[in-house]
């Protein structure tokens, strides 16, 4: 069986300066996976390049089966593929139910719709009581809850988050994590960024850790997670 998402010894640069060095991984339909590393270490640009924001120097990406290198953007979300950015990107004037609503854009299965914009708020009630409300009300925590309410509505076979704990208390990060666990019970697909090592390697079936563009040590959450030299430089331990 070939995973859902296959990335080849990939290669992204802005101008002179080579963000990712060639890194290889996959991501099975149904496994959360989770690329750790410090600032800089060519996780977004990553992301941002499965996602078709940015133009790979070398290497390949697959997805369900197809090289996404002929695809646009646009093009790569109607194919299953969404992405969650840092910064979270929602748009404050709107209202939160049309944040939600933006990211069905693509859909035109009204009940279907519906539907998902009502497991949003079944996932995040905080959405629902506040939906006639502008998104820029909700704090940082609560936008991040709304751009992955956002992502999901493209109903995705594979959903990209970037840094969801970032900025966030100790209780919205744990609440925003339990959320990405209980999406990975319900079969989502997860490719998940964070620097919080200890929080997604908890959850995350296969772990990459990146320094310098390169993938340094890969293995199963779990392993990583009681990995000595990792626990030394992502888990704060001497
Ligand atoms: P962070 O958590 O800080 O976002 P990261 O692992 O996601 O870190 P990237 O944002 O992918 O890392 O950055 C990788 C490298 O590429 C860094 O050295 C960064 O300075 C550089 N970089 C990122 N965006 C640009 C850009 N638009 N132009 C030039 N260099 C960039």
């Amino acid at each position: 069986m070939t995973a859902l998402l296959e990335v080849e010894d990939l290669r992204v640069a802005y101008g002179k300066i080579e963000a990712v060095k060639g890194i290889s991984f996959t991501v099975e339909a149904g496994e959360v996976v989770t690329l750790i590393g410090t600032n800089g270490a060519g996780k977004t640009t990553t992301l941002r390049t499965i996602s078709g924001l940015l133009k790979p120097v070398g290497g390949s990406i697959r997805f369900n089966g197809k090289a996404l290198r002929k695809y646009r953007a646009d093009q790569i979300v109607a194919l299953g593929l969404a992405h969650s950015p840092e910064g979270r990107h929602i748009f404050p004037r709107m209202t939160i139910e049309d944040n939600l609503r933006l990211g069905a854009y693509l859909r035109s299965d009204k009940a279907g719709i519906e539907k998902d914009i009502n497991r949003a708020y079944e996932l995040f009630p905080i959405l629902g009581e506040r939906k006639k409300q502008a998104a820029g009300t909700l704090s940082g925590g609560e936008q991040q809850m709304l751009a992955m309410g956002r992502a999901l509505m493209s109903q995705p076979k594979l959903l990209m988050l970037d840094e969801p704990s970032m900025g966030l208390s100790p209780i919205m990060m744990q609440k925003i994590m339990a959320t990405i666990a209980e999406l990975k019970a319900q079969g989502t697909t997860i490719l998940l960024v964070e620097q919080n090592a200890q929080a997604a390697l908890s959850l995350a079936d296969a772990g990459h850790v990146m320094e310098v563009g390169k993938i340094v040590l890969s293995g199963t959450g779990s392993d990583l997670l009681h990995d000595e030299s990792v626990r030394k430089a992502y888990l704060g331990e001497d």
